[in-house]
Parts: C-alpha cells; structure tokens; sequence
C-alpha cells in the first residue's frame, strides 16, 4: 500500500497498480499500509524458494483478502461456530496430538474428513482464491478480530488443496507467533495426522508394496489425498522401508501420477462463508453490485468474478450470522 504522506507515486503510476492489483485507485492512497509486524504472521508454504518479489506480492494480495473480509463484514454480526485453539506444542506434546486434540474439539467423526472446508469456515478462516505461481500453495494470517484469512492458490488439484489447508490449519493452531526451525516440519505433522489419522491408516497401509496401486488409488478416494502423501505417510508410520519408498516415488513418477495438474475423481470444495455474507447485504442491505464492490474494496467486475459467480452450497455447520440493524 502507499502511504499518503509519502504519495509520490504519479497518478498514472497508481492507476498502473491499481489496475495490475484489480483494485479501486481509492484504496492504495486511503488505506494504511502493512505493518511490519504483521508479515511475521505470514506463512508460506513453500517459502524457501520463493523469489522476494513474489512473496511480496502475495503478501499485498493476502492483505487486499483481509480487507475484503472486514469490508463485506461490517454491519454483520459474525460469530464462528467452531473454536479456533492456539496451542503450545510442547504443553500438548506434539503436532500429531494438537491435531487429534483439534479433531475432537470439533466433533470430526472417525475416518476421512468428507468436506475440510466447512469446518475451517464454520471456524472462522476465510478462504480467499489468488492466481499464484505454481510453487506457492498458500499464505495466511491469523487476524485479531476473531477470523482468519487464507490466499490459496485456485489452480491446485483438490487433493493437494486439502492438503495445503490442512497445514494452514497446523500454523493457525500451533505458530501463533512462534516461529522456529522446525515450523514447516510441524505443520505438515499436523495436516498428516488431521486428515489421516494414525491409529486409522496404520492398517491400511500395513503390507503395501508397489503391485498395491490400485490400492493406494483405493485409499486415496477413501481419505481425498493424493498418491504421493500416501507414500509419505506410509514411509513415516514406518508402514514401507525407505527403499520402498523410493521404488513407489519413481513409478508414481513413471506414471506421470506424481505432481497432478487436474484433479479426476474427487469433489471440489468451494468455500461460501463469504457468499453467505454477501447474501445477507444483498437481503437485508438491499446492497447492488456497485454497493458490495465498494465494501469489499474491489472493482465491481473483479467483485462479481470472484464471489458472484459459484453457488452457495449445503453446510451442515450453523452460520453466526446475524445482521446489525445500524
Ligand atoms: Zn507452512
């Protein structure tokens, strides 16, 4: 963002970055710009090779989602219906036990989580879509109001989104402003075990070997992860020698079933908790296009791209929202 009193930026110029950020001109001259201590609450998942310029980036576009966010949010009542914990590794244990302790906060059920989403939304993070580079899955801020904010990446396959929200997840629970060495390796601890338990999959994927593919394309329908997680989780619970490790690596590479593109089989989730929002201004606020653009801090047509475009679909999760007549 600009600082007004350092506006030495030319009018073309703004409306240059306006136009490459997709934003009103407005809000690069009205709005303060991050702080330095926020981009601490920055995670990358896969940061270390990422060039500064794009990090940079992205942390203007995680930054533009939060303020959408708070926009569309004023004059809602909004309450997340799940308890988002902040835990000490130490204190619990370890990642795996944050995640099963989460797992039974929340009520999950044995077996695979069928729809991930709904529960981080129904526990206040909004998952916001961002064009990024492909090696940059997703950034995100745990916020003082009481929600959070997640940019993820909307070219990824489904497994891997999981995957990468799952981990997200791990850093809002554990790294609140704790950051070490071993914060990626944790994170990645807790998304394993959150999506796939151990004391579950252990059984599952005792005695697999490489002739066992079609049951590794079983499982991964089962738990909505991908092949390649799979062979990771196997190797780490001790399930396949590291030998077998490698032999599964190179025919998932040989097969091209390694680093997927598209997804084939599993459902998409689409998170809606902002869609919801954004009908309750249209209900109650009598909010056009126009109205929501501005709240959001968006050109309309990048406004109406974005949020206006997929359905809302069915949540089991009750919503907390409530409007605030003003
Ligand atoms: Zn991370």
């Amino acid at each position: 963002m600009i600082e007004s009193g350092v506006r030495a930026a030319s009018d073309d110029l703004l409306a240059a970055i306006a136009t490459a950020l997709d934003c009103p001109i407005d809000l690069l001259c009205a709005e303060a710009p991050i702080r330095g201590g926020e981009a601490q609450d920055l995670h990358f998942r896969r940061r270390t090779t990422l060039p500064i310029t794009e990090r940079k980036r992205l942390e203007a576009k995680l930054h533009l989602s939060y303020l959408t966010v708070k926009g569309l949010l004023r004059g809602i009542d909004y309450e997340p219906s799940l308890p988002l914990p902040v835990l000490d590794v130490d204190e619990i244990g370890s990642p795996a036990e944050a995640a099963q302790y989460v797992r039974r906060l929340w009520r999950i059920p044995t077996g695979p989580i069928r729809n991930l989403t709904e529960y981080l939304e129904a526990a206040g993070v909004f998952l916001m879509p961002c064009n990024a580079p492909n090696k940059v899955d997703a950034v995100t801020r745990r916020c003082d109001e009481g929600w959070h904010v997640t940019a993820y990446n909307s070219a990824m396959p489904v497994d891997r989104s999981r995957l990468t929200r799952s981990h997200e997840l791990g850093h809002l629970v554990l790294h609140y402003q704790t950051f070490g060495e071993n914060t990626e390796d944790e994170a990645n601890q807790f998304a394993a075990e959150f999506l796939t338990p151990a004391e579950e999959i252990y059984p599952q994927l005792e005695g697999l070997t490489t002739r066992d593919l079609a049951r590794l394309h079983d499982l991964r329908m089962h738990w909505r992860v991908g092949l390649p997680f799979l062979v990771r989780r196997a190797g780490d619970l001790g399930c396949i020698s590291e030998r077998q490790q490698r032999s599964f690596y190179q025919l998932l590479n040989s097969r091209g079933l390694m680093y997927r593109t598209a997804d084939d089989a599993l459902p998409a989730e689409t998170p809606s908790m902002l869609q919801r929002i954004i009908g309750v201004h249209q209900r109650d606020h009598d909010y056009s296009l126009d109205d929501l653009a501005q709240a959001a801090l968006m050109t309309p047509a990048r406004f109406e791209s974005d949020f206006l475009t997929t359905p809302v679909e069915h949540t089991s999760f009750r919503q907390g929202l409530r409007l605030v007549q003003s």
